[in-house]
């Protein structure tokens, strides 16, 4: 039998993030300004400590909840509701996969220095590989790492580093190792910041205009030149030629935790048109009595049901410690497009007042567009995804392993 029962506790801590989420986050958006941002975010943060809310996938001997994947998935998708969310439980992307890799990956020294006060909330860390050379094939990289006596130098330049003007370290690769195997040329390095050899040139303008506050939420994408850029020997993280391997763990949890907040955006985006439309009539009626309008509702209400079997399947996967990496690949495009699908719909349904910005949806429509190019473009999952469809066929005489198949 295949048991769908969440257990006890999983349901109650979800229950206590749910409830902190739209009585303490979501309140709290309306009031946040650039100028009061620093003091509401503390506020949130020592609420949410005092209840035991903080860096949920974290082990408990860091300081964190411990949770495992199933509770985590559960936990992410409420917090994705309010842009306060994540943030008020440091949980927030980028920062919280490269936590991970840290607890993985980080020496003694590289833990206790950088890795603690992450943990604490009192700093900020950014990701930097992606260069306007290299992105989707993240092999063309030219930023380069010499050795000179007991330090690295490194010359180049990287761009669309998220929260970079926010963050107080950064996680840089660069080629160490040029005729290596191409997946074992790269290593990262730990970055302190500011750094004269790490300048931002500026915070790239996308589709998703800059404000004030998103600014210092650390909702922008930085275009960085790094230049005699010295870091000392024992910055070196994961080892040399490991960036490769590291990179895709990293990924690999963010990709995850994008499709979670998905979820809770989407979540949010049909409970505000359903609030709408069951508010609102037009020719005598109300929106919500209407047949084209249950459709519209019915087609996200399908598309959310299939993105949280999908998470909870990829994280009973994650649970047993089974290679999900076909689920996360073919996952990661379908709550792309689940959220925007349903973004899109519950703005239509609110008519001119869904294209203001009187309500979130205007925003969100700009924002998730980014997530079908971040974390791999869809093209790059789709071909990888279909690989292992013909793989599974040629090895099986069935593609099912492939489409889930060999669980469900
Ligand atoms: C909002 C946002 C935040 C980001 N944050 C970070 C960050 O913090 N740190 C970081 O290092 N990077 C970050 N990135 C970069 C991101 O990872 C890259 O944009 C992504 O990997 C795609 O690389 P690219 O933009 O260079 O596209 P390219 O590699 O130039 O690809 C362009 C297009 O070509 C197509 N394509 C590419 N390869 C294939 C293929 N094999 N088959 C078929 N089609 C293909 C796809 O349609 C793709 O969109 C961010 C990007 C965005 C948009």
């Amino acid at each position: 039998m295949i048991d769908f029962e969440i257990p006890e506790e999983t349901r109650a801590i979800r229950e206590k993030v749910r409830k902190f989420v739209q009585e303490e986050c979501i309140p709290a958006e309306k009031d946040c300004t650039a100028d009061n941002f620093e003091t509401v975010l503390a506020e949130l943060r020592r609420k949410a400590r005092a209840q035991g809310l903080w860096c949920p996938f974290v082990p408990v001997e860091f300081g964190g909840m411990g949770l495992r994947p199933l509770a985590n998935a559960l936990v992410q998708m409420e917090l994705g509701e309010s842009f306060l969310g994540a943030l008020s439980l440091n949980t927030q992307g980028p920062d919280d996969a490269t936590m991970l890799t840290l607890l993985e990956h980080g020496t003694e020294y590289q833990r206790e220095k950088y890795l603690v006060p992450l943990l604490d909330g009192q700093k900020r860390i950014c990701y930097s590989m992606t260069e306007k050379a290299a992105g989707a094939d993240a092999t063309g990289m030219q930023t380069t790492a010499v050795l000179e006596g007991d330090s690295w130098v490194l010359n180049g330049e990287k761009w669309f580093s998220s929260s970079a003007d926010v963050a107080d370290i950064a996680v840089v690769m660069a080629k160490t190792d040029p005729d290596a195997p191409r997946h074992e040329q790269y290593s990262t390095f730990i970055v302190e910041l500011p750094n004269p050899g790490y300048r931002i040139v500026r915070n790239i303008e996308t589709m998703s205009p800059h404000t004030e506050l998103g600014l210092k939420l650390g909702a922008s994408h930085s275009e960085v030149r790094i230049e005699n850029l010295v870091v000392p020997r024992e910055n070196i993280l994961g080892g040399r030629g490991k960036g490769f391997a590291m990179g895709q763990h990293r990924l690999a949890y963010g990709r995850l935790r994008h499709g979670m907040h998905n979820v809770a955006i989407a979540q949010r985006a049909l409970d505000l048109a359903a609030a709408h439309v069951t508010s609102r009539s037009t020719f005598g009626k109300r929106l919500a009595d209407r047949q084209g309008v249950r459709w519209m509702l019915a087609d996200c209400a399908a598309e959310l049901y299939k993105a949280r079997l999908m998470l909870l399947h990829i994280a009973y996967k994650a649970e047993k410690g089974m290679d999900l990496r076909q689920e996360n690949g073919i996952a990661k495009v379908f709550l792309a497009h689940m959220v925007h699908q349903v973004v899109d719909t519950a703005l239509q349904l609110h008519g001119a007042l869904g294209y203001s910005m009187d309500t979130p949806l205007a925003g969100w429509y700009r924002s998730v567009r980014s997530q079908r190019l971040v974390d791999g473009p869809d093209e790059v999952h789709r071909w990888r995804t279909g690989a292992n469809v013909i793989k599974a066929f040629e090895k099986y005489g069935t593609t099912a392993s492939a489409c889930g198949g060999d669980l469900l």
